[in-house]
């Protein structure tokens, strides 16, 4: 009964003529004033510069694009530096080196020893940038190329030899380096596309890195990459004979930086408490959609914001709107690391006086200006994981459906059909570090996308009516929670609990044909939560308000507590004795998902990122299967979490 109450409510709410967080009158001075071209505009000058992490030239497109254009809006912006030299750790990464990349080329030099021999060109980076494997070493080296498969395990080399010759192999470049070189003594490597990768586009490039640290500075080598059609020229010249390669790469790599731009509007009430939208600035020359368009977006979304402010169209945000472009993972992970203090915003309804600084929601906007049509794709943004507060979800939902009804497009973008999604959390860019935290934290962005990390994606298949649409969805966004008083947060927070009967009542009904026969701890999770969760919308259907969290899963028990920032990197489980790194292979196995794109089914990286992050010591590694099996509707017990922290403590990144 109670359910079928709140399915009314639920149902009304979603008849009901839109009555929107954001008022229609601010809404639309935000979509009138953003530009989708100005953010195309902003994302074609930054796709000039060759943006690598921790190099020079991304020290270069923050001060000669992003810093100016904030300025010139009037905005108050700085630009933030943290060491990167390939040893400097912020969790449980390792900085990049720095990278200065002037150019590189690969050729053909011979076939089968034949003297009349035409050299033929494979890569030449001022043709096509994304051909040199990033983090490359500078030099020369020539030799006989050898197909060594996926080149990333030893088994690749047991019965090669390329001792002085040229892998030619199909994994990702840093682990066909450290293989190939590293170990087994090559000159160089070529990568090439593997089997069934995107076969329909034989002549794009895929973008590699080789992630040197510094210990391995001297032995490292470098890398080129070469396009499916490239590769089955090889091999056909490879059947007559061998066929030897001359690479040449001018770059220097060293100690560099990590190069972050802020820009501040302050605000008025509790300018220590901020709405944190994040981007990455951060990728090869050319790659527009990936993350040019993010970054190119926030200028647009500070300056609208700025500009309306200024002409008194908005009046002041009462807390901070911080815009922040960063190196992806490692700037945001050396931000926190260096900024212990940050923590989401408790009472985010209910600010007191004295509160600490704070952080109450991030955006994070990665991919966001596609053409859709072009690259096959749509848009989305990612919910919150259940170790987070869900507010967020019910905020994006409803500036999202006011989007959509705007109907916005840009005069010179197209008029492909917006079909945009909220889809469960998927990871991948730097909102995974602020939902680490314990902050609500959404991405946008767009998938599948068949150019993502390749030479294709380029700024024409950028979109500037989905530059409007999406720039205007997240600066509305962000302008609401930075302004909301207590009836919109009341507002928020009914909407906070219909979504999340929704979210429970979708669960249990898929639970019920997975666990049809013998619910498990999960599915009794889910069920006990969805009564509560539909006591809270009740009494604030009735009263307008209620005391409780808008969180699942509060223990009162003890626990395992980490001791670093998530997300964890992978080599994290790289020195697990046998039988652990059995254990994880198998937990790899179990939960994969071989999507090209987003992770379609929950995996490993993401299951154990949950995990780690229900550890804040006050629950206990029963509890934390129980949240684990009810949220990816998966049979995890009290064993498994027990082993994960076990792993995890040898490693001391967790404490019991
Ligand atoms: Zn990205």
């Amino acid at each position: 009964m109670k359910i079928l109450l709140c399915l009314s409510i639920v149902l009304t709410a979603l008849l009901a003529p839109a009555q929107h967080l954001v008022k229609q009158e601010t809404f639309d001075a935000i979509a009138t004033e953003y530009s989708g071209e100005a953010a195309q505009e902003n994302t074609r000058r930054i796709v000039e510069y060759h943006r690598i992490q921790g190099s020079p030239m991304m020290a270069s497109v923050a001060e000669q694009v992003v810093l100016p254009r904030l300025k010139a809006a009037g905005l108050e912006a700085k630009i933030e530096q943290f060491v990167s030299d390939g040893k400097t750790k912020y969790g449980t990464y390792t900085s990049p080196m720095g990278w200065d990349m002037r150019g590189g080329e690969l050729w053909i030099e011979s076939v089968a020893g034949a003297k009349d021999f035409k050299p033929i060109m494979l890569c030449r980076y001022t043709d096509v940038p994304m051909c040199v494997s990033t983090y490359s070493k500078g030099g020369e080296w020539s030799g006989e190329l050898v197909d060594v498969g996926s080149g990333t395990s030893d088994t690749s080399y047991q019965n090669v030899d390329v001792r002085g010759k040229v892998a030619l192999a199909s994994g990702y470049a840093a682990n066909v380096v450290r293989e190939a070189v590293l170990r087994h003594g090559a000159a160089g490597v070529v990568i090439y596309p593997a089997a069934g990768d995107r076969p329909d586009h034989p002549d794009m490039v895929r973008y590699n890195g080789i992630w040197p640290r510094a210990e391995e500075l001297e032995k490292t080598s470098g890398g080129f990459q070469i396009s499916r059609n490239q590769y089955d020229m090889l091999k056909s010249l490879m059947r007559q004979g061998a066929v030897r390669v001359h690479g040449k790469i001018d770059a220097t790599l060293g100690p560099g930086k990590l190069t972050l731009v802020h820009a501040y509007i302050r605000g008025t009430e509790h300018p220590e408490r901020e709405v944190l939208i994040t981007g990455h600035l951060d990728h090869p020359k050319w790659s527009a959609n990936d993350n040019a368009s993010g970054s190119g977006a926030m200028i647009e979304a500070a300056r609208t914001l700025q500009t309306l402010i200024a002409a008194k169209k908005l009046p002041s945000p009462k807390l901070t709107i911080h815009f922040m472009w960063v190196p992806e993972y490692f700037g945001t992970m050396a931000y926190v690391s260096n900024h212990p203090e940050l923590k989401f915003c408790n009472n985010f309804y209910q600010p007191a006086a004295n509160d600490p600084p704070c952080i109450l929601a991030n955006i994070n906007m990665d991919m966001v200006g596609e053409d859709t049509v072009k690259t096959n794709s749509r848009f989305y943004f990612t919910r919150t994981p259940d170790s987070v507060p869900f507010f967020i979800n019910a905020i994006m939902n409803d500036v999202l459906g006011q989007t959509r009804e705007a109907s916005l497009y840009a005069l010179t973008g197209t008029r492909n059909y917006w079909q945009p999604e909220a889809i469960p959390y998927a990871q991948g860019s730097d909102h995974d570090v602020f939902l680490g935290l314990g902050i609500p934290s959404t991405m946008l962005g767009h998938d599948p996308d068949w150019t993502h990390h390749t030479s294709e994606d380029k700024i024409d298949k950028t979109d500037a009516s989905e530059f409007r649409r999406v720039g205007t969805f997240a600066t509305a966004a962000v302008w609401f929670m930075a302004t909301a008083d207590p009836p919109a947060w009341k507002k928020v927070r009914t909407g906070a609990y219909a979504d999340r009967v929704q979210e429970l009542a979708r669960r249990m009904a898929e639970d019920a044909t997975i666990h049809r026969d013998s619910p498990n701890k999960g599915s009794l999770k889910n069920r006990e939560e969805l009564g509560d969760q539909s006591d809270y919308l009740e009494s604030m259907a009735a009263r307008g308000d209620v005391q409780a969290h808008t969180r699942g899963g509060q223990a009162s028990t003890s626990g395992p507590r980490r001791l670093t920032l998530l997300p964890l990197d992978a080599s994290v489980f790289d020195s697990a004795g046998p039988d652990d790194a059995k254990w994880l292979s198998e937990q790899e196995a179990r939960f994969a998902s071989d999507s090209e794109g987003l992770a379609t089914r929950p995996n490993f990286a993401l299951i154990s990122f949950e995990a780690v992050n229900f550890m804040n010591g006050r629950r206990s590694t029963g509890e934390i299967a129980d949240l684990l099996s009810a949220e990816y509707l998966v049979d995890i017990d009290q064993a498994w979490v027990d082993r994960l922290v076990n792993i995890l403590e040898k490693q001391k990144l967790v404490a019991k």
